[in-house]
């Protein structure tokens, strides 16, 4: 008897822990992700041929060390693709995914799409200059290239990533003008019983918050960025003191003069292929938008469809750890015409660590809620698709002329139509759609989910 396939697509730490499990009951496992090297994004690694020091706490850099070792574990027995991306899923469950020079089809018995998030920007007037980037993005150019983009640094946005990164430039000798939070840390202090479930990471959190007292950061809880200018690129950014819904006050306004502006207002569930393979959907803005519906082991309602990790909504590598053995558990004894029931004894571990930092998770999850009001930020001439050149006034017509789902908005003006396929500006164009994002289908998914080259497409291969 032939072994089940199990592709996974994602090798950050959801996928690579699913990985290795589906290898360890039996699967032949294909592994497939579109970075260079395996980690994902919070344990993402240096270019191979670029010497970088280490961006992380000592914490996070020792559970990325586990992780990579698990993979290098596994890594004889699985088919690794890496610098592969999936750009499609069709019933089978059938991965579509560009390799280097040509394309290939991955059939499965089943499929784990563990792809993780993209960040989450509110736009505002300047957001598109040069020198405006977000701050996963910063974070990615230290871990991956060892550069640090900028020397003087506003960092701005909504949720703990900032007090990190803004820490790790401080570590990587930037001088840090402020760092504005939309929302104080101490909303979290409403859930008691989940930062003491968290309390490792919470240390991680005190820890970079000396770092930025160390290096005399000014920290402006309850501010948000109101404009940034320059000429080619940023020179300065102004934020201001917000009244609670999210807009600023007039009057309140601080201008720092910056060569860098990192902003990161929460993320985006890399959702699309699980959408397009027909799982169903549940809209939660904090958690990622709209996420694809797994049940306790990741299953959708496609068959043979599972997801896992930040992808299926935005809960921390923590969880995606756990929860990655969980459903690469699931899916092999499913793909092998197995039952599950036994998973919760033989996981037991993994399913009290995921219910653990979800606690965690839920006490975190109100510095990552967007009040009505940051929607207005944007004046009209602020460009929202970026992909597409959309400004807030063309996307503002269209509503008013009645076109209120995400779609009918993307129909009339080609936002989303763009190569990020509406990962950027799916949330600005839903705040502008009168109906809530709840109400309303998110963009629909399409073939190609990322930019693919036209020459990679032409040439099918093995
Ligand atoms: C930019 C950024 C910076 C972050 N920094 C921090 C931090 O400092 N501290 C912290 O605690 N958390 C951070 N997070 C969150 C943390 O990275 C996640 O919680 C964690 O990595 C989730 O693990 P995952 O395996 O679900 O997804 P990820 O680690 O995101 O891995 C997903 C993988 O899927 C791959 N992928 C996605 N789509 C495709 C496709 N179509 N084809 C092929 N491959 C694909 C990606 O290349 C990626 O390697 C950050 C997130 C982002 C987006």
């Amino acid at each position: 008897m032939t072994a089940p396939g199990i592709v996974v697509v994602g090798a950050g730490p959801a996928g690579i822990m699913a990985a290795g499990e589906a290898k360890r009951r039996g699967a032949a496992v294909t592994l497939i992700d579109e970075a260079p090297r395996p980690g994902g994004q919070i344990y993402r690694q240096g270019d191979a041929d670029v010497t970088t020091s280490s961006v992380g706490s000592p914490q996070e850099l020792a559970r990325k060390r586990e992780i990579l070792d698990a993979f290098a574990e596994i890594a004889e027995g699985v088919d690794i693709h890496a610098g592969a991306t999936a750009y499609a899923v069709f019933p089978g469950p059938q991965v579509h995914v560009a390799l280097a020079d040509h394309s290939r089809v991955f059939e499965a018995d089943a499929l784990i799409l563990a792809t993780g998030t993209g960040e989450r920007a509110v736009p505002f007037p300047g957001w598109t200059l040069p020198g405006v980037l977000y701050a996963g993005g910063v974070q990615a150019m230290m871990k991956a290239h060892g550069v640090r983009a900028g020397d003087r640094v506003a960092v701005v946005g909504a949720g703990p990533l900032i007090i990190a990164v803004a820490a790790q430039l401080a570590e990587a000798g930037a001088e840090i003008a402020c760092v504005t939070l939309l929302t104080p840390l101490r909303v979290m202090a409403r859930r008691p019983l989940g930062l003491w479930a968290g309390r490792g990471v919470v240390r991680e959190g005190m820890a970079y918050l000396r770092r930025l007292r160390r290096a005399g950061a000014p920290l402006l809880e309850g501010w948000v960025p109101v404009r940034a200018e320059g000429t080619p690129a940023v020179e300065s950014l102004t934020v201001a003191r917000h009244d609670g819904a999210g807009r600023p006050l007039m009057g309140s306004e601080r201008r720092f003069e910056v060569d860098l502006v990192a902003m990161n207002f929460g993320f985006t569930a890399n959702s699309e292929l699980a959408r397009m393979a027909g799982a169903e959907v549940r809209f939660d803005p904090a958690r990622g938008g709209w996420l694809p519906i797994g049940d306790q082991f990741g299953a959708t309602a496609a068959p043979g469809v599972f997801v896992t990790g930040d992808g299926a909504g935005l809960r921390g590598a923590l969880v995606a750890a756990a929860e990655g053995r969980i459903v690469g558990a699931a899916a092999a004894l499913t793909a092998a015409g197995k039952g599950t029931s036994e998973l919760h004894r033989e996981l037991a571990a993994d399913f009290t660590e995921r219910r653990r930092h979800l606690a965690f998770q839920d006490a975190l999850r109100p510095t990552l809620e967007l009040p009505a009001g940051v929607w207005s930020w944007a004046t009209g001439d602020t460009v929202v698709c970026r992909c597409e050149g959309i400004t807030q006034g063309r996307l503002r017509q269209a509503a008013d002329e009645g076109h209120v789902t995400v779609n009918g908005i993307k129909r009339n003006t080609r936002a989303g139509m763009g190569w990020c396929g509406g990962r950027t500006c799916l949330a600005s164009v839903a705040a502008l759609a009168d109906r809530p994002p709840a109400e309303t289908p998110p963009m629909r998914p399409r073939p190609l989910a990322r930019p693919v080259p036209a020459a990679v497409l032409a040439r099918r291969g093995p």
